[in-house]
This record gives C-alpha cells, structure tokens and sequence, in this order.
C-alpha cells in the first residue's frame, strides 16, 4: 500500500470530528509531501531539530505537532512556529515554553501529559499533580502558553481490554477538568495499534505513525 491509500484507509475508519496527526518522525519530507498533496496538513514529531528542519523546508501551512518527550533546552528551537505541544509533562517545561513563546508574542497551544499506562517507562503527571498544576495561580498567568487538553498514552501490550480502561481513565479525568476549564478541547490518544479503540473512549485527536508511513527501524 501506498502512503496515499494508507490515509484515505485512515481517514475512511475515523470521524470528521476526531483530528488525525500524521507522525512523520524518522520519514523523509518526499514522505510529507506525498501525504500532503492528499491534503494533510497536521504532522507529528517528536525530535526538535529534524523537525525544524522539515518546518524550513516544507510548505508553510503544515501544522507541527511536538509529540515526543521535550527537554526544556530544546524549546527557543521551534518556540517561533510550532502549533501544539502534546507532551508537557512538568510545571517546568511549561515555564519555559510560556517563556520561549513570549519572545516570539504567541501562545503557543499545550496538553499536559498524563500517565495512564501500567509501565512505568512513559512520562506524564498523575491526577493529582495534574490537579495541582491546573489550579495553580502561577500557572494561570501563564499569557504565553494554553493548555488546550490532554494526551496520554496507553501500556505497549496486547490486552486491548487494559487499553480500553486506560483510555477511559484519561477521558473520566478530561471531562472532570473540561467542566471547569473552558480551553480544554483536546483529548489526544491513540496510535497505530490501539486508535479504534480511543475513538471508542473518547479520542478528539489520533497520532499515527507506522500505520501511514510504513514501519521504522
Ligand atoms: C511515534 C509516536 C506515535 C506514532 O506511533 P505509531 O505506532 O507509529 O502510530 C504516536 N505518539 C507518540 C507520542 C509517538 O512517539
């Protein structure tokens, strides 16, 4: 299959309502571009520096999605362009980023990650923190940085009904947060592997990957 066929087959299998990341890391930009003349504007990365490089030399209106683990000393690279931090997992890299946006007079777009899985390899607040964070009047004079929802994701197994009750953990926590908070929007959850699955539980926006690109060493 082609990267075309493979995103129409995606698209095809997702709603209209629910925003399909394309996660470009480690693919080359002729692999964006194919996916782009099919009219996909949202790509993932989650390395600073090859994303800045693809941001460069890659049509304008791309969004980029900082998908990855971020360190705080990375953040002044793509401060000027990048459209959503799905990753914010300390009080601290949101300091920088509001610090970072600032020089450049945006907000930049953020979710703060939580830690749904089992494993304990996968970064993210837990919901107290998460609760902390969010309450926090520090925080809320944030000008520069908004927090727009959640991202999460799930254990690497095969028991897809441990899955489902980790997405659905995520999604009990948005909705408690999305009553008080009035930018929260954004659910993001599901991959390759397990998007069906967090659309079932409430997915506003899926990050795909290999199912689209092929697979990566
Ligand atoms: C790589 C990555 C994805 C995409 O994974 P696939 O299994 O290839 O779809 C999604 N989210 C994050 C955070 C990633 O690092």
């Amino acid at each position: 299959m082609s990267i075309k066929e493979n995103l129409l087959a995606i698209k095809k299998n997702i709603p209209d309502t629910v925003t399909l990341v394309a996660v470009s890391k480690t693919k080359p930009m002729s692999y964006i571009q194919e996916a782009y003349d099919e009219g996909q504007r949202v790509f993932g990365e989650n390395r600073v520096q090859e994303m800045t490089e693809k941001w460069e030399n890659m049509p304008k209106d791309i969004e980029w999605h900082m998908i990855g683990h971020l360190q705080r000393n990375k953040v002044k690279y793509m401060a000027e362009y990048v459209s959503l931090v799905h990753g914010v997992d300390s009080p601290r890299l949101l300091a920088e980023i509001n610090k970072q946006a600032e020089k450049h007079n945006r907000v930049i777009s953020c979710l703060l990650q939580v830690h749904i899985a089992e494993e304990d390899t996968k970064f993210g607040f837990n919901e107290e923190e998460l609760l902390d964070l969010v309450a926090n009047e520090e925080f809320k004079a944030f000008k520069n940085v908004k927090i727009v929802g959640l991202m999460g994701m799930a254990t690497f197994t095969e028991n897809m009904d441990q899955v489902r009750r980790e997405f659905a953990s995520l999604k009990s926590l948005f909705t408690k947060l999305k009553s008080n908070y009035a930018d929260f929007t954004t659910l993001s959850m599901g991959m390759s592997g397990d998007y069906n699955i967090a659309i079932e539980e409430g997915s506003t926006m899926v990050r795909i990957g290999s199912s689209i690109f092929g697979s990566r060493n």
